[in-house]
C-alpha cells in the first residue's frame, strides 16, 4: 500500500470530510446564537466530488475517513455518501460524528452503507441543561439514537463530552459512571478557546489532568490500549463495562502523531485544524482538472502540513474559524 509521509515523517493516513457547516443545533460553546451564516448550497462539494478526492486520497495512503460538519446528518441522504466512499479500494474504516439528533432515523442505513461507527457528541445527561447548551435540543432524540445505532452494531459507540467550569462540570463524574454498565466510550475533550467567543474563558476551560483527577476519585483508573484510539488516552474502572478516553488538545497536544488532513464543505483542503492555510482544490474539481492535479494539489497540502499547533489555554484563538465551519 502507498504511504504519504508529511516532512517532519508523520504518515498521513486519515481524511476528515465536511459534508456541511448547517447544524440543527446551536451549541453555546461553538456556534453564534442566530447561527453562522451557512455557505450556499451550490459551493458545497457533491458526494461524487468529495467521492472523487477520497478516492485520489486513498492512492496516497488514505484509508480512514470520517464524515462530520456542521452536523452531516441534515444534509440529504448522507446513507448514499457512505456508500460511494465504501466502494473505494483502499478506505478500511468509515465513520462519522454527529450530534446523534437523526440516528434514529438513521443508524440502520447508515450501518447497512457501510457505516462502521459513530461518536455522538453530548455535554449532558439533564434535559434542562442539554436544551440550555444546544439552544433547544431535546435529550431523548440523542437517547434514541444512541440504542438505535447500537442495535444497527455501530460499535463501539463513542459519546464525546465538552467540560467547561460552571456549565456542566458537575456532570463529569455522572458521565464517567456510564461506563460502569454500558459498553460505550465516554471521551472528555478539553474545551478549546475557538468557537463562540463569549462563552470561552481560561476558568471554563478544564484541563485533562483536572477531570481525570476528579474521575479518579470515583475508583482508580487502569490504563487500558484501545485499537483506533487515535489522540485519546484510555483507563477503565475494575470490572467496568465501558472505557474513558482522555483527549488533550489544550495542554498534551498530540501534533507529533497527528495523521489527519481535513476537507472542508466547500472543498478546501486543511492540513491542521488550527492553521487557517488550505488549499483549494474546488477550482481543480470543478473546472475539469484531472485527478493527477487532485494528487499534486493533496501532496501539496501534506508538505505544509505545520509541525504542531499553537493554541494554549490562555489565549482565544480568535482569528480562527468555529469547528463547525472548518469540520469538527
Ligand atoms: N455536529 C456534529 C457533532 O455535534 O458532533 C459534528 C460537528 S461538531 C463541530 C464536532 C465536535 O466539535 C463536537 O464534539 C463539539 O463538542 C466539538 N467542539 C466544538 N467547539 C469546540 C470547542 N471550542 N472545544 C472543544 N470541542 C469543541
Amino acid at each position: 500500500m502507498n504511504q504519504t509521509r508529511d516532512q517532519f515523517g508523520r504518515v498521513i493516513d486519515y481524511l476528515r470530510i465536511s459534508v456541511t457547516d448547517r447544524c440543527n443545533l446551536r451549541c453555546i460553546y461553538c456556534m453564534p446564537s442566530r447561527g453562522d451564516s451557512p455557505t450556499d448550497h451550490g459551493n458545497l462539494l457533491t458526494y461524487e466530488e468529495i467521492a472523487r478526492v477520497s478516492r485520489v486520497a486513498a492512492r496516497l495512503g488514505v484509508a480512514k475517513v470520517r464524515i462530520t460538519g456542521g452536523e452531516p446528518l441534515t444534509r440529504h441522504d448522507i446513507p448514499s455518501l457512505v456508500e460511494l466512499l465504501s466502494r473505494i479500494d483502499g478506505i478500511e474504516d468509515i465513520s462519522l460524528t454527529t450530534n446523534g439528533f437523526f440516528l434514529k432515523r438513521l443508524a440502520a442505513s447508515l450501518a447497512r452503507a457501510g457505516l462502521k461507527r459513530v461518536n455522538i457528541s453530548l455535554d449532558s445527561l439533564r434535559s434542562g441543561r442539554y436544551k440550555e447548551i444546544t439552544r433547544g435540543g431535546e435529550i431523548h432524540d440523542v437517547l434514541d439514537g444512541i440504542f438505535e445505532s447500537e442495535r444497527a452494531g455501530l460499535l463501539p459507540l463513542k459519546i464525546n463530552m465538552v467540560p467547561m467550569r460552571g456549565i456542566n462540570d458537575d456532570e463529569i463524574d455522572d458521565f464517567a459512571y456510564l461506563t460502569m454498565n454500558t459498553h460505550l466510550h465516554v471521551r472528555f475533550i478539553e474545551f478549546m478557546p475557538i468557537g463562540a467567543k463569549d462563552l470561552w474563558s481560561r476558568d471554563r476551560y478544564i484541563s485533562s489532568g483536572e477531570i481525570r483527577e476528579s474521575v479518579s476519585k470515583i475508583a482508580p483508573l487502569i490504563p487500558v490500549k484501545v485499537r483506533r484510539s487515535g489522540p485519546a488516552r484510555y483507563f477503565r474502572f475494575e470490572g467496568a463495562a465501558g472505557v474513558i478516553g482522555f483527549i488533550s488538545p489544550v495542554t498534551h497536544h498530540f501534533c507529533g502523531s497527528c495523521n489527519r488532513l481535513r476537507l472542508t464543505c466547500e472543498g478546501r483542503i486543511r492540513p491542521c485544524l488550527f492553521s487557517e492555510t488550505e488549499i483549494d482544490l474546488r477550482p481543480a474539481l470543478r473546472y475539469g482538472a484531472p485527478d493527477e492535479e487532485i494528487e499534486r494539489l493533496l501532496r501539496l497540502a501534506v508538505q505544509i502540513k505545520p509541525e504542531r499547533h499553537l493554541i494554549h489555554p490562555e489565549g482565544y484563538a480568535g482569528n480562527l474559524k468555529p469547528m463547525s465551519k472548518i469540520g469538527g
